[in-house]
């Protein structure tokens, strides 16, 4: 009554794959369907791909109904890939109101297919967020050292008025050991004093922001170790039930939940129905769980045990309402002739789940892959088997310290404290006049009569009579040679690397705002280009690929232009 799973259709469908692959001249969308099902899976990503290809050459020779005929077919094989969808909403629009709205609803149908897509739904969700992690800590660690070199001189002052404030670098220099984060944040605490108003709220945001990063730095170094893992890469595709044309590699011994129920899909899938069951068995007497019970009945089925099969579903429906279970009921009481039952059940089956069921129908056969519907882990399971995983990789964790969470969040509170006290137990230090960029302190002027403008220049302005008219020249030429050489490092330091001069002037807050975009889009574009992403992803890479390096383009011109015009 069953015929077994490897049928002529496979067989058939098998041999003009390779014959497809080879020549690429004649494709046969309804041949390759039925090899999909006969193998049990979902989506045939390459040859999806190479429908694509065709259908945008088609598109480019304004051949149309070819074009949508090309990418139906690449939607047909593969439901799952959101590539196609994106192209469908791009021919299909027009700015007509049916066109939009066409458009919309594959765009639509294309971010379903995105958040239901692992390797597309984690790829850029991990790449984006370590883009940004990275962004943080260079931009982070680029405006604290721009701080401390624009005080730099001021401390030297210091240090040779009073030798003991040398001593102020002794808690960085060993903070350096524990980890470079906290090195460069303790390297505040010397420069602390010079200091003031928005730029010392920065300061502390940046170690908050430090905070942050200890804590979500594990899930960067579990984006590359998952990246690497070959087992999950099987898990995944054997539940999207992917084709790709690579080998699947599952262990045997000392595996997750997980694999062991990847691996009794896919023996499932090529035939094995008494391996199939033995390993549900095994799940079910760690867990009871209504999908192994659903898919064990199926593996029943393939035995040709139809009552023990008819129990088991049974069992799925008392732990869980699910669509595959009714439907896979109503298909058995259909094979026994009692249609009544198999009615009810079906109609159950929509009214549970009626996409899944548009689906089974679409590839509805008379072996077991078709005939009866395995239940798999959706993207949202994969996502936290992927996130629960045990981690090997801990390079990124080390950028910012060597030490574990907790302690380096403890030391960054201690040292956030520290800084916050710091103004009580060190006498107030050197400062720059900020007219003349002199430097001086309370020991080598005696009086000082406004905050931040020395002695002279003060006169200069204000008290003329006391100074002789030689004096007061060169004062106003040491001034506007100041203003020059000031403006000129503005200048060359904006076209270095946008923000940095913003910071190095005082204008913090802007400053670290561009710091960060431009970092952003400096490793995003580099990210993008250098981490590996799926054939299927090319489009998408591309896009964020033109993206970072647009906004790269954006904010470093838009920046130099501004200073530029800004600044004599
Ligand atoms: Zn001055
Ligand atoms: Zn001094």
């Amino acid at each position: 009554m069953l015929v077994p799973a490897k049928t002529l259709f496979a067989k058939n469908a098998e041999t003009s794959l390779q014959k497809n692959d080879a020549s690429g001249l004649h494709f046969d969308i309804n041949s390759m369907a039925e090899y999909r099902a006969e193998k049990g899976l979902r989506n045939l990503e390459p040859y999806s791909i190479m429908l694509i290809n065709r259908g945008l050459k088609a598109y480019n020779e304004k051949k149309e109904k070819e074009t949508v005929m090309l990418l139906e077919g690449a939607k047909e094989l593969s439901p799952d890939l959101p590539l196609t969808y994106f192209y469908l909403s791009r021919i299909n629009f027009s700015f007509s109101p049916s066109g939009f709205s066409a458009a919309a609803d594959y765009l639509y149908a294309g971010g379903e297919a995105f958040l239901n897509n692992f390797w597309w739904s984690f790829q850029t969700a991990g790449i984006l967020s370590i883009g940004l992690f990275l962004a943080f800590y260079a931009s982070m660690g680029m405006f604290l050292i721009t701080l401390i070199l624009s005080n730099i001189r001021l401390y030297i002052h210091d240090i040779v008025e009073n030798k003991r404030k040398i001593f102020l670098l002794l808690p960085s220099v060993i903070l350096v050991f524990l980890g470079p984060g906290f090195g460069i944040i303790g390297f505040m605490l010397p420069f602390w004093r010079y200091i003031k108003g928005k730029e010392r709220v920065m300061v502390y945001m940046t170690v908050m922001s430090a905070i942050l990063l200890v804590f979500a730095s594990p899930w960067f170094s579990l984006f590359f170790d998952t990246l690497k893992d070959k087992t999950l890469h099987s898990v995944i595709k054997i539940n999207e039930g992917l084709y790709t044309g690579e080998a699947i590699e599952i262990p045997r011994y000392g595996r997750s939940y997980e694999i062991a129920f990847a691996d009794a899909l896919n023996l499932k899938r090529k035939g094995y129905y008494n391996e199939a069951a033995a390993v549900y068995k095994d799940l079910l007497s760690m867990k009871e769980d209504a999908m192994v019970y659903n898919n064990l009945a199926n593996s029943y089925v393939g035995l040709g045990n139809n009552d023990m099969a008819i129990t088991f579903y049974d069992k799925a429906l008392q732990l869980k309402k699910m669509s595959p279970a009714y439907f896979n009921l109503s298909q058995i009481y259909r094979d026994k002739f009692d249609f009544t039952r198999a009615k009810e059940y079906y109609l159950k089956a929509i009214e549970t789940d009626p996409q899944k069921v548009a689906f089974y129908n679409s590839i509805k056969g008379v072996s077991v892959n078709r005939f009866v519907m395995d239940e798999t882990l959706s993207n949202k399971e994969l996502w936290l088997m992927a996130l629960k995983r045990p981690l090997h990789d801990k390079s990124i964790e080390m950028m910012l310290s060597f030490v574990n969470r907790e302690l380096s969040a403890a030391l960054l509170l201690l040292l956030m404290f520290a800084l916050y006290i710091s103004d009580r137990y060190i006498s107030p230090g050197a400062y720059k006049c900020i007219r003349c960029g002199e430097i001086y302190c309370r020991k080598c002027e005696k009086k000082i009569f406004r905050e931040n403008v020395c002695h002279i220049c003060y006169k200069t302005l204000v008290k003329m009579g006391e100074l002789t008219p030689k004096e007061r020249v060169e004062k106003i030429l040491e001034i506007q040679h100041y203003k020059i050489r000031r403006n000129q490092t503005l200048k060359i330091l904006t076209l270095i690397f946008p923000g940095i001069g913003h910071v190095y002037y005082g204008w913090s807050v802007s400053g670290a705002v561009k710091l960060l975009l431009f970092s952003f889009f400096i490793f995003s574009t580099l990210l993008w280009f250098y981490i590996p992403t799926p054939v299927s992803m090319d489009l998408l890479s591309s896009f964020f690929r033109w993206a970072s390096v647009t906004g790269l383009i954006v904010v470093y011109v838009t920046t130099v232009v501004n200073i530029f015009r800004r600044v004599p």
